[in-house]
């Protein structure tokens, strides 16, 4: 019953890993001064928001004060910028550069456009958001809708701007004399090239997650699938549990490999429903009519169907709950959540686990990654913790952990200290006499105003930075939560309409009042926080349902949000 209970409540969700990436803030600013970070490193992987980063870092490196000063004084070998990575975004910089007249170099470690041009061959291009047009560089028309023209099209415009790639890999940003010293890892000589500023747009292709274990570095370890029909009767892995593990598994069953697919949780959710269905469906019946006719993976790069098939059906064992701990020449075990390893016939591994970011280059570099803890982090976190556990218990009139005089309601209130101290003017029962009132007399007024402020500025921050009309809608709907249910009716609309006698002049007011903000045993309708009730539904707001008397109104709101309007 509780695991079905918790299969209704979606426990499952969210699934995956939170995404290590380097901390970016406005124009791809990073905590290295001078260095900024663009395309899908900086967040939204998607082509325009490529565009978008890659020419607004230039622009606001060209509207820096002291850059027009540093060009005019630095020496002849050093370039006003050099961008790291010839995708779409490093070309929007490079071409904005270009455009501004700046002194650049555009290094790029193997081709143009390298992660378009690996896409499967006619992949059709969703250029998303519809109504956005990156305000520089790469732009997209009708050519941009399939995998080819699109690359026809952007190269068109690298040729029309006049753009120029050297080739290099560099692995590391370092500072010294005040400048960047950036080493092409390609070069023997150790050639060196010198900026003022950086742009680093080198996406996250290439950085295949590893598996971790021993044997994985021996050729049958692979994390592209080119042909299934090579793998014909051949006993294959597949170790993954999204999109590009499904479609692997999927394509080599249907060419006749046997496959065993391991994915270490219990259930496959990532990938898109249909991969799902056809995985299961091989799993059930090995001669199941299944195929990939467009594989959304760029890491199986041809269509496969059960028709390509020549000899003996394949088939397809899953194996959940497991991750391999060795490869072998002949085999891979694989260890289940019951701890016991299983040894696996094996002649190839495709590890399909997604890629992460080049970690690696940005901690060389110095720059701060989301999640790394530093002594600086920690200090913060638990600075933080004090204030907001001090905050609390400012605003819940209770003694600490029992301890007698700690109740620093009552001390702050004795003393006169904020938020008692605040003036109250205004007329009686009038809007802002209301206001001052409730914050004179209520430090939970002064938390969730904090709170309520903290909220709506991140919330037009994100939809500032993610301008995705998803991000938009639910940030604005997380927003009018907060601001309307959770602060405006508790501390400022209840609060006004009780001091106008609405809930105490009879009718429908006072039935409101006695039935939603009063204790059940016919005490004042003052409780206005009761109110946090109509939208955090029991169980999540316990004190409406667990009181005293019990409060009938809230008893029967609280059934109908759990159990009907929820579900
Ligand atoms: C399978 C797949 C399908 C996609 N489909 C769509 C879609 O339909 N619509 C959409 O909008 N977006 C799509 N995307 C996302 C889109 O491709 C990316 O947002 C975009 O390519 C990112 O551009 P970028 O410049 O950040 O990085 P990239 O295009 O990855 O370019 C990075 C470049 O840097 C180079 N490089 C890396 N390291 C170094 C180094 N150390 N030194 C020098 N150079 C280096 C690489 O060789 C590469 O050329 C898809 C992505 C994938 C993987």
């Amino acid at each position: 019953m509780i695991a079905r209970y918790y299969h209704w409540l979606h426990g499952k969700w969210p699934a995956g890993t939170i995404e290590k990436l380097p901390v970016v803030g406005e124009d791809g600013q990073t905590n290295v001064s001078g260095v900024r970070i663009v395309g899908d490193l900086s967040g939204v992987p998607l082509l325009k928001f490529s565009s978008e980063t890659g020419a607004r870092a230039v622009q606001a490196i060209l509207s820096e004060s002291s850059f027009p000063d540093e060009r005019s004084t630095k020496a002849d070998d050093v370039y006003d910028l050099v961008i790291i990575g010839a995708g779409v975004s490093g070309i929007s910089a490079a071409m904005e550069a270009q455009k501004a007249g700046l002194r650049y170099l555009l290094v790029e470690a193997s081709q143009i456009f390298s992660t378009v041009a690996n896409f499967p061959k006619g992949k059709p291009i969703f250029t998303y958001p519809t109504e956005m047009a990156p305000s520089g560089g790469i732009q997209y028309g009708e050519r941009s809708s399939i995998k080819e023209s699109l690359l026809q099209d952007m190269q068109r415009q690298v040729d029309e701007a006049g753009i120029e790639i050297t080739n290099g890999r560099i692995e590391k940003i370092q500072k010294s004399g005040g400048v960047f010293q950036l080493v092409n890892a390609n070069s023997k000589e150790g050639e060196t090239w010198k900026a003022l500023r950086v742009v680093v747009g080198i996406g996250r292709s290439g950085n295949f997650r590893k598996l971790g274990v021993p044997g994985e570095s021996m050729d049958k370890v692979m994390n592209r699938l080119h042909d299934p029909k090579d793998y014909a009767g051949k006993h294959v892995m597949v170790v993954g549990g999204g999109d590009s593990a499904a479609e692997a598994a999927i394509a080599l069953a249907a060419c006749g490999a046997n496959v065993t697919l391991s994915y270490r949780k219990s259930e496959l959710n990532r990938p898109k429903p249909e991969n799902v269905e056809k995985v299961l469906e091989l799993a059930k019946d090995p001669c199941a009519e299944v195929s990939v006719d467009r594989p959304s993976s760029e890491r199986v790069t041809t269509a496969a169907s059960s028709e390509m098939r020549e000899g003996k059906p394949g088939c397809l064992n899953l194996e959940l709950g497991t991750a391999p701990t060795r490869i072998t020449g002949d085999a891979v075990f694989i260890k289940g959540k019951d701890g016991a390893e299983t040894e696996i016939k094996n002649d190839a591994v495709f590890a399909m686990i997604g890629r992460e970011a080049p970690l690696d280059f940005f901690r060389k570099s110095k720059v701060s990654i989301i999640g790394d803890w530093s002594v600086k982090a920690v200090i913060g976190f638990i600075a933080f913790m004090v204030v907001m556990a001090f905050l609390y218990h400012l605003k819940a009139y209770k003694t600490f952990l029992g301890i007698e005089n700690t109740n620093l309601w009552q001390i702050f209130a004795s003393k006169g200290w904020f938020p008692f101290n605040i003036p109250v003017s205004g007329a009686d029962g009038g809007v802002l006499h209301t206001i001052l009132k409730t914050a004179s007399t209520d430090p939970g007024f002064t938390f969730a105003f904090l709170y309520t402020a903290i909220i709506v500025i991140f919330g037009i921050k994100r939809i500032k930075r993610r301008k995705t009309a998803y991000v938009r809608r639910q940030t604005l709907t997380l927003m009018a939560f907060q601001v309307i249910p959770l602060f405006l009716i508790p501390y400022i609309i209840f609060p006004i309409l009780y001091n106008n006698g609405v809930f105490s002049s009879g009718g429908l007011g006072q039935w409101f009042g006695m039935t939603f903000l009063s204790d059940g045993q016919g005490g004042d309708p003052n409780q206005f926080w009761r109110a946090f009730g109509f939208i955090l539904a029991w169980p999540l707001f316990i004190y409406n349902i667990f009181t005293e008397a019990p409060i009938w109104g809230w008893i029967v709101l609280g059934f109908i949000q759990t159990f009907v309007i929820i579900p």
